[in-house]
C-alpha cells in the first residue's frame, strides 16, 4: 500500500482529454499564425527601393528575419504538439521520452506538449 502511494500520479483520461483539446486548439492557431507570418515574409514588396536610404533597407531586412524566426518557432511548437498527440494516441503520454519516468502533472498542465520530464529537460539544456 505504501509503495502504491509513493508512485507519482499518472494523468487521468479526463486530464488527457482536456489537454488534447488544448493542444489541438493551440496547434490550429499556430498553423494559422505561421502561415500568415510566412506570407508576410514572402511578400517581397519591401525590396523595391523606396529611397536611397540604406537604413530603411536594413530595418526591412531585420523585420523580415524577425517574422521568419517567429514563423519557425510556431512550426517548431506544432512539431512538439504533434509528438505529444502521437504519444496520447499510443498511450505513452505523461511518460518521459528519455527516461520513461512519469512527467509531473503540474508540468503537463503548464506545458501540455511536454514529452520529457523536468530532470531530462534540465540536463538537455545544460548540454546544449
Ligand atoms: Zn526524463
Amino acid at each position: 500500500m505504501s509503495e502504491r502511494a509513493a508512485k507519482p500520479k499518472k494523468p487521468t483520461k479526463r486530464l488527457i482529454a482536456s489537454l488534447r483539446k488544448q493542444l489541438e486548439e493551440e496547434r490550429s492557431e499556430l498553423l494559422a499564425q505561421a502561415a500568415s507570418l510566412e506570407a508576410d515574409a514572402a511578400d517581397e514588396s519591401w525590396k523595391e527601393p523606396r529611397s536611397d536610404d540604406d537604413a530603411e533597407t536594413g530595418t526591412a531586412t531585420f523585420e523580415r528575419e524577425r517574422t521568419m524566426s517567429l514563423a519557425r518557432n510556431a512550426r517548431q511548437t506544432v512539431i512538439q504538439i504533434d509528438r505529444a498527440l502521437e504519444r496520447m494516441d499510443a498511450g505513452f503520454y505523461g511518460r518521459c521520452i528519455n527516461c520513461g519516468e512519469p512527467i509531473a502533472i503540474e508540468r503537463l498542465e503548464a506545458l501540455p506538449q511536454a514529452v520529457d520530464c523536468l530532470d531530462c529537460r534540465r540536463k538537455a539544456e545544460r548540454f546544449r
